[in-house]
């Protein structure tokens, strides 16, 4: 799968990862575009690990590869990047993710794209084109078989908020910025919890990061970003036809910009009741997501747009 808007670079190699030589945690994610980067950097393309060798020590690995062959005890599971990316577009909705095989070729089928945001009864088979049922409308992805050998049963994970805040003017870093809204991991075997949170680059120039971390409340030349926001539109820029549809929606009466959830994250409404005043009004057909106007601002030295 493609991302939609920025430069992007994949790297030509798959890590074979066993679980077990990793007793400081490892987690992997599908690694998608950040949401705002003013930089000239390439944007990595693929399956993102980290990797502590204890609970205390640094990261060993910390980096993005087409493909991870996760092993562990006499198992194994290769995540490609389309699996991973997929997964890390649902698993931000409350949606049942199920893996299920195809009753032709019995291969793992992947809901991507579209349907990986929406929950639906008919699976087409990624592998031979046949239509597969379940009674349930619902997501599918391979990746579940693995989380279940591994025991772990859920899509989104109890997080922390991390106790740090950031507080910084663009033109401190002329490096530039990438900004990352945290999504739920596909794997995560650290006994800590997750953080769930705004991941930060600055760059004092093209070489030198300066800022390389998580924090729970960002403020970007006096805008505060919301995580929430941050989020979802990091997903609705994946597919082209969500993100073609969204804007910002205000109310007419009390001007409060709107904000989108769950399905109509994705699904353009034409009526709605405002979330402050809660009055009745209707628009033309659009999903709302406040941080477009607020990321307009930073936008102008975006090299990727
Ligand atoms: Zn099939
Ligand atoms: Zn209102």
């Amino acid at each position: 799968m493609r991302a939609t808007s920025a430069a992007s670079a994949i790297n030509n190699s798959t890590l074979t990862l066993n679980l077990d030589d990793y007793p400081g945690g490892v987690a992997i994610w599908g690694a998608l575009p950040a949401i705002l980067d003013t930089t000239t950097q390439k944007f990595d393309r693929g399956v993102h690990v980290h990797a502590r060798l204890t609970h205390v020590s640094k990261k060993c690995i910390d980096a993005t590869y087409e493909s991870v062959n996760v092993v562990w005890r006499n198992q194994q599971f290769l995540i490609d990047e389309a699996t991973a990316v997929h997964f890390s577009l649902a698993s931000i909705f409350h949606h049942k993710i199920i893996s299920l095989t195809c009753e032709q070729c019995s291969q793992s089928i992947l809901s991507s794209q579209l349907f990986s945001l929406i929950p639906h009864h008919e699976h087409i088979c990624n592998h031979c084109g046949h239509i597969n049922f379940t009674n349930k409308a619902c997501v599918t992805n391979p990746v579940i078989e693995l989380k279940k050998n591994l025991s772990d049963n859920t899509i989104k994970r109890k997080a922390m908020l991390p106790d740090r805040s950031l507080n910084i003017e663009m033109n401190q870093y002329p490096g530039g910025l990438q900004i990352w809204g945290s999504n739920p991991s596909i794997v995560w075997t650290a006994s800590r919890a997750e953080e769930s949170a705004i991941h930060v680059h600055a760059y004092a120039n093209h070489e030198r990061r300066v800022i390389d971390n998580t924090y729970s409340v960002v403020c970007l030349d006096g805008e505060y970003l919301d995580i929430e926001m941050i989020r979802m539109w990091q997903i609705q820029k994946m597919i082209p036809e969500v993100m073609s549809n969204v804007s910002v929606v205000f109310c007419p009466c009390c001007n409060t910009a709107q904000f989108d959830k769950g399905i109509y994250a994705v699904i353009p409404q034409t009526s709605r009741k405002c979330q402050q005043c809660a009055i009745s009004f209707s628009h033309e057909s659009r999903v709302s997501n406040p941080i477009i106007n607020i990321l307009n601002k930073f936008n102008h030295g975006d090299t990727h747009e």
